[in-house]
């Protein structure tokens, strides 16, 4: 026999649980399934990554209760600094010049992850079903019937909407027929905590370079997050250094700005790679966050992303007779698509520009950051999208919008 859910999430990730939070929060009942248990400790996402989140997405979960159990351990990005080794010039962007308290804000993602799993404690509408698996999935005329497997065994759920939040490699995605594209920028990244010499005074910094990106992320007690790319090949051989190794290539990559870096914490590696669907609905189906698109890192834009699209569909399908309807799918795949195709083009562009060695780009690169500090609708346009107002943006977003 099989269950009934309208609406069937498939992962509950970081985007997958803000979802499930937000049909929650619109009184809409669905079922969220994810493959780890629900400790922080246990989800792979929920790491020591620490995530640069826009001010839109803090609006956005502060609407829908989750920023009051992350609140405590953000710490505000009020000045951003952009820059290219070798080319002149720099684009800054301060909060107070565009009338906010914040650009954005730091949260080491395992806090993330504790916010939102005391969010979805206080869900009344939500089942939960975790640790579970997608195991299998069979089309149906008005859904899919999905074969979830955990230790008290397999249930069959029928559903009128599926969603892949499943991650970068979505088992969804495939099985329900969508292709990905993939790029792999054989870049490694690596993420620890340092403490600089100078106060961050709330500032982020992000350097480009040949080598690849590095970005530092103002934390908690004078600490800052710090994010070096280098290229896949040389990984071994970084991850191989001595802390004082390492904080000399780091030093090197990044400049002297904030002083001598000191104290650097564990390093966590990652293999980076961009993964994008053909198309985010299918019939009676959607993909959000990075089952739909996977992003470098380094922009920042990851999780942001996903979260417009979790708190779109949510707006969308409130009130909707039929979630899964072909003409709702079709509607919210337009309202994503400037959103999703400016900030995955901006994100694999910047990298590709910014950190090929290509000396005649230099002198119009440097322009173009000249142009971000100089030119005020130019600064407006990159501080408005740098705080996440992109596209039609989510309503939920919208309401501290300066
Ligand atoms: C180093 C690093 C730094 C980053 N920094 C930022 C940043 O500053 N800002 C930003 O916005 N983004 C950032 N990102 C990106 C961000 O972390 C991701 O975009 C985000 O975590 C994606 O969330 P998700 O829920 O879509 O996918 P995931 O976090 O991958 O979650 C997918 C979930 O699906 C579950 N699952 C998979 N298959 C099944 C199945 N068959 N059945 C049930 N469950 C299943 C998995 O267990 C998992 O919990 C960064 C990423 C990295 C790697």
């Amino acid at each position: 026999m099989s269950e009934q859910s309208s609406i069937l999430i498939i992962g509950g990730g970081l985007v997958g649980a803000s979802l499930a939070i937000a049909l929650d929060a619109a009184g809409i009942a669905a079922t969220l399934v994810e493959t780890a248990a629900p400790r922080a400790e246990a989800q792979p996402s929920h790491d020591e990554r620490n995530l640069a989140l826009a001010r839109a997405s803090v609006n956005g979960l502060e609407a829908i209760g989750v920023w009051r159990h992350a609140r405590a351990s953000a710490t505000p990005i009020r000045h951003i600094h952009v820059s290219r080794a070798g080319d002149f010039g720099s684009a800054r962007i301060d909060a107070d010049k565009h009338g906010v308290d914040a650009l954005g804000w730091t949260l080491p993602a395992r806090e993330l992850g504790v916010a939102l799993l005391r969010r979805l404690d206080e869900c009344t509408r939500l089942t939960r079903l975790a640790p579970a698996t997608l195991a299998a999935l069979e089309p149906l005329a008005g859904g899919w019937r999905a074969q979830i497997d955990s230790a008290e065994g397999r249930r069959c759920i029928e559903t009128s909407l599926l969603v892949g939040a499943d991650g970068t490699e979505s088992f969804v995605r495939a099985r329900i027929g969508i292709a990905a594209e993939r790029h792999d920028y054989r870049q490694t990244l690596f993420v620890c905590t340092v403490t600089p010499e100078r106060d961050h005074a709330n500032r982020a910094w992000e350097r480009f370079a040949d080598g690849g990106p590095i970005a530092l992320l103002p934390l908690a007690e004078r600490r800052c997050g710090l994010v070096l790319t280098v290229a896949a090949d040389a990984a071994e051989a970084v991850a191989a250094l001595d802390d004082a190794a390492f904080i000399e290539l780091a030093q090197y990559r990044l400049g002297w700005r904030l002083g001598r870096l000191s104290r650097p914490g564990k390093r966590h590696p990652y293999a980076i790679r961009r993964v994008a669907a053909s198309a985010v609905v299918a019939p009676h189906a959607v993909l959000v966050g990075n089952a739909a698109q996977t992003v470098h890192p380094i922009g920042a834009q990851g999780f942001n992303l996903g979260l417009r699209d979790a708190l779109t569909l949510a707006e969308m399908v409130a009130g909707a007779a039929d979630p899964g309807a072909a003409e709702l799918l079709q509607r919210y795949a337009a309202r994503r698509a400037p959103d999703r195709e400016g900030t995955m083009a901006m994100s694999h562009g910047l990298v590709q520009l910014a950190c090929l060695p290509q000396p005649l780009l230099a002198p119009l690169r440097s322009l173009a950051l000249l142009a971000c500090d100089r030119v005020p609708p130019l600064q407006r346009a990159l501080a408005r999208r740098g705080m996440g107002f992109r596209g039609d943006p989510p309503l939920a977003v919208l309401e501290r919008l300066p």
